[in-house]
């Protein structure tokens, strides 16, 4: 079972306000970074200061995901006279709720603590599923825990303040929900409307992928087995995702997951039998909302290299998630370099069309 109780709310202040009670003998804090402070926190300052609830304001940006700002929360906590009962509530994208949910798990070996998720993909994935951590050494997630909050709040009026990309950026993780679980998930994604966003829909749609993170995670909490399945896309899309850093044209994360489910989606159809009519309606599909990202066959070499270094190859081979047919998932599917470069050649094709 998930440990986390996900809560539903449209009404943040009257929400946090019951779990604030449940806590009120032991201390409890707040983190954010400082856009979501700007934005939504610093509304709540008069709550919070009445119940005397302390809030540290860290940097935003993928680039502070990183031991320091783990060490300021640290020491925020140890000045504030934390102890092991308190509560550290996040409220956050996808950087804060890793890295403040992971010096929520170490201090003092692991305190309580709420993520309330303010970017679509922190909703959809990031604060679901008990995964915390920061980069290290130059590495992504290098250092980190299993470890999952008591309660996750959403509320997708957050997301009327986040823009575009990073709204696309998040919608591809729950492309991947429908892709691997769920075809009618797939169908309302489908049939999203980015234009004319209906929040209260969005909010049944997060729902709807969130239980899918949530069937994975509950039946395999530590990734030994069918939790690899969150996977597809991302062994193409992290090669990517570090390609674009190297070459000092970064990316989203998101998109780069939708490009690497592009050329996943063409290994499905070689090692899996997905049909080709789906795959390439599919691909129509995520170029028109994710365009492309422009490589040569002088880049698949390295592109092979990084995906070699993913953490879920098992024996020196390269193993993928893919699908069967949408909704169907089969993991730790080998492919080999021939392949491997096909599929490049495939996406690098795909450049010109777009
Ligand atoms: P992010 O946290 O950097 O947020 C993106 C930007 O949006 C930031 O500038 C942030 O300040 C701003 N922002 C946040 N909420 C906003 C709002 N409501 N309105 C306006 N601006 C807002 O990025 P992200 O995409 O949310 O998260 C990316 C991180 O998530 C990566 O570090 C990735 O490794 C991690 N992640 C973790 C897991 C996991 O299972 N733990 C899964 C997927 C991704």
């Amino acid at each position: 079972m998930i440990k986390s109780k996900i809560i539903y709310s449209n009404n943040i202040e009257e929400c946090l306000s019951e779990w604030l009670g449940q806590y009120k003998k032991d201390k409890i804090f707040i983190s954010t970074d400082s856009n979501v402070d700007k934005l939504w926190v610093s509304q709540l300052d008069d709550l919070f200061s009445s119940q005397q609830i302390k809030k540290i304001i860290l940097p935003p940006g993928e680039s502070n995901k990183n031991l320091d700002s783990v060490a300021g929360i640290w020491k925020f906590l140890s000045e504030n006279g934390a102890g092991r009962k308190s509560l550290l509530i996040n409220i956050g994208g996808g950087v804060l709720t890793d890295l403040a949910g992971f010096a929520a798990s170490t201090f003092k070996r692991g305190i309580d603590f709420i993520n309330i998720p303010t970017t679509l993909l922190s909703q959809v994935d990031a604060s679901i599923g008990g995964k915390t951590g920061i980069n290290f050494n130059g590495l992504k997630n290098e250092i980190g825990t299993f470890n999952e909050p008591v309660a996750v709040i959403i509320n997708s009026n957050f997301l009327k303040t986040l823009d575009t990309e990073n709204f696309i950026s998040g919608f591809a993780e729950m492309i991947k929900h429908g892709l691997i679980k769920s075809k009618e998930h797939l169908s309302e994604l489908e049939k999203f409307n980015f234009n004319n966003i209906d929040y209260l829909l969005l909010q049944k749609i997060i729902a709807n992928s969130i239980e899918i993170k949530k069937f994975f995670v509950t039946n395999d909490p530590t990734e030994k087995n069918i939790r690899k399945a969150l996977n597809f896309g991302h062994t193409a899309g992290h090669a990517i995702e570090s390609l674009a850093m190297k070459q000092k044209r970064p990316v989203l994360h998101g998109y780069a997951i939708a490009w690497g489910m592009i050329i996943e989606l063409f290994l499905s159809m070689k090692r899996c039998g997905l049909n080709e009519s789906v795959v390439n309606k599919l691909n129509d599909w995520l170029t028109g909302i994710y365009g492309t990202f422009g490589i040569q066959n002088s880049d698949f070499e390295e592109l092979f290299e990084l995906m070699s270094h993913d953490k879920k190859n098992e024996a020196g081979q390269i193993n993928f998630t893919l699908i069967s047919e949408t909704g169907y998932f089969e993991i730790n599917k080998n492919c080999n370099k021939n392949l491997i470069f096909e599929g490049l050649d495939y996406f690098r094709k795909i450049q010109k069309k777009v």
